[in-house]
């Protein structure tokens, strides 16, 4: 901003951050609408058995059929939406349809269909008090087992833990539902809360898998966290594998199971069965 200028000025300075704040004022009304318009669709990555090669679960990923601006990905809207609250709705919507979706598969081909899917909560929802119930609506709406959920939570929610939130969490694993912290280690948390937090997975941030192979300080990181979790009786999930030495070192540290590229990308729910049958047969050869 050039000093001294009026208010209103930076318009004629900044012509890109004006269209950007119109756009984004925009884009927060169409979210809103998005829903009901049923705009929203949820693509599903394989969440793997490293040495096995196995497709165990699925994580819904959502999408946005934007009917100007074609599919957009998380990264286009998912702030916006915390920020705006829209991300309860979506995030209810989320739910119910992967929990759907799951029954169908496990229901039209039991062989290749995922035992679980992963639904991803942001902090916002969570902190509904009626959050719970939602859950359980939906399990009982859908028909599913409580198994066949998997729920991932952030490391913030869980750090400024209230009371209110360990509770809910005793209650949803109390159902059968399963809990995992996603994007671990990016949360700046100290690793002793671990020991009483409710949760059964932690899913190591992408940023450590990275460096995997040519980091002996990301190596060593990564290492900690595969064996601290054993010791407490949870299971990991690496996650953004995107190529066979990243998988071989993952695996040489007894670290279960992965998600990335090198297993498949996000695909449409259609396309679930097939990528189970093939992603075996790929990493198997
Ligand atoms: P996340 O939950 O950590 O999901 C993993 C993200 O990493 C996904 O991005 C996935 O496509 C991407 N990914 C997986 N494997 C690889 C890989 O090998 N290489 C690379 N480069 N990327 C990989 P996506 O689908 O863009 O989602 C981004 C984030 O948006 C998610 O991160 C999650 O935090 C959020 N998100 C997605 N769906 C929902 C939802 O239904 N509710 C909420 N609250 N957040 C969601
Ligand atoms: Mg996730
Ligand atoms: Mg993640
Ligand atoms: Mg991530």
């Amino acid at each position: 901003l050039a000093k001294g200028a009026g208010k209103g000025d930076w318009k004629r300075y900044r012509p890109d951050l004006q269209t950007a704040m119109i756009e984004r004022s925009a884009l927060r009304q169409a979210l809103h609408e998005a829903v009901e318009r049923e705009q929203f669709v949820l693509h599903y990555q394989p969440i793997v058995d490293l040495l096995a090669g196995a497709v165990v679960g699925v994580e819904a990923l959502v999408r946005w059929q934007h009917p100007e601006r074609g599919l957009l990905g998380p990264y286009h809207f998912i702030e916006l939406a915390e920020e705006s609250g829209a991300i309860v709705g979506i995030g209810g919507w989320a739910l119910r349809e992967a929990l759907h979706r799951c029954v169908r598969w496990q229901r039209d081909d039991p062989a290749a269909a995922p035992a679980y899917v992963s639904v991803n909560v942001s902090a916002r929802q969570f902190r509904r008090p009626d959050f719970v119930g939602q859950v359980r609506a939906a399990l009982d709406g859908t028909g599913a087992a409580p198994a066949a959920l998997l729920l991932e939570i952030t490391e913030s929610l869980v750090l400024h833990d209230t009371e209110q939130v360990l509770a809910d969490l005793r209650e949803l694993r109390g159902l059968g539902v399963r809990i995992a912290i996603d994007d671990f280690g990016t949360g700046y948390s100290s690793l002793s809360y671990l020991r009483h937090l409710p949760v059964d997975v932690l899913k190591i941030d992408k940023s450590f898998i990275d460096d995997v192979v040519h980091s002996d300080r990301q190596a060593a990181l990564v290492a900690a966290i595969v064996t601290l979790a054993r010791d407490l009786g949870l299971t990991v999930v690496a996650e953004g594998i995107e190529d066979a030495g990243q998988r071989a070192a993952l695996i040489g540290m007894g670290c279960p199971y992965g998600q990335g590229y090198l297993f498949s990308k996000p695909v449409p729910p259609e396309q679930v069965p097939a990528t189970i049958t093939a992603t075996v047969a790929a990493v198997d050869s």
